[in-house]
């Protein structure tokens, strides 16, 4: 009775919108769904359970930031980047400890994934911080993850890692040049390192299949358009192999 009707109220579209950067977030994406997603190609509508996940995650992180607000320790809360040619994205939180400026990244992590995080963060995680610390210019930062299952804490102070940053930036501008300067699909990436297999959640998994470059209808009526050439030596550098 009421089933489908939430079912129904938490579905909706996935906005879709062409743009000229990527996002903090897209740090460990496939280039390939990254090229689909800055493209405007359409995505499946929102299931109503993932809808509710995601609902579940931002109320963890409100919990979490009205938190730390509460202790007096908020320096910004949803800081977006200083403008860059690369990325957008928007820092959770930046505190103050002891003298100390953090950028605080808050992560609601499966049970699975949690138990995996004992020693380090994920990789993923690791390397957004390491874009707001380099923008922001801070030293340091803090990896706050939550179990999604019991709610237990676990964190991760991590200091700015020069050597990494330097290799996301240079990853991403070549990755500008092929996909917004040159308008090129990235080839397919070497996935035998990847710790989940992303091509299983993707969402652009029939236009990859295709190596289609321009969205169904947008333009060429409804014939497919498609890669004519592959460029390996454009491969993003190996940045994505291995990433989650
Ligand atoms: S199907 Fe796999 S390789 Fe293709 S865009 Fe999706 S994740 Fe990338």
């Amino acid at each position: 009775m009421l089933i489908e009707r939430l079912e129904e109220y938490f579905q909706r579209e996935e906005r879709v919108r062409v743009r000229d950067y990527f996002y903090v977030t897209e740090v460990a994406k496939c280039p390939r769904q990254i090229f689909y997603s800055a493209k405007g190609f359409p995505r499946p509508p929102l299931d109503g359970q993932t809808a509710r996940k995601l609902a579940v995650g931002d109320a963890a992180h409100q919990r979490i930031v009205q938190a730390l607000y509460g202790m007096g320790i908020v320096v910004a809360a949803e800081a977006p980047l200083p403008p860059n040619p690369l990325f957008h994205g928007r820092a959770d939180v930046i505190v103050s400890l002891e003298g100390k400026n953090y950028v605080v990244e808050i992560k609601t992590v499966h049970p699975y994934n949690f138990e995996q995080m004992v020693a380090a963060p994920r990789r993923d995680h690791y390397l957004q911080l390491q874009l707001y610390l380099h923008y922001f210019d801070i030293p340091q930062g803090v990896i706050l993850a939550e179990n999604k299952a019991n709610q237990e804490l676990r964190e991760f102070v991590v200091g700015r890692d020069e050597e990494e940053i330097g290799r996301v930036l240079a990853t991403f501008e070549r990755l500008r040049r092929t996909i917004f300067l040159e308008g090129r699909l990235p080839p397919l990436p070497d996935k035998s390192d990847w710790e989940y297999d992303q091509c299983r959640y993707c969402p652009y998994t029939d236009f990859c299949n295709e190596d289609l470059v321009i969205p169904p209808g947008a333009g060429q009526g409804d014939k497919p358009v498609q890669e004519e050439e592959q460029v390996p030596e454009e491969a993003p550098g190996g940045l994505f192999d291995g990433l989650v």
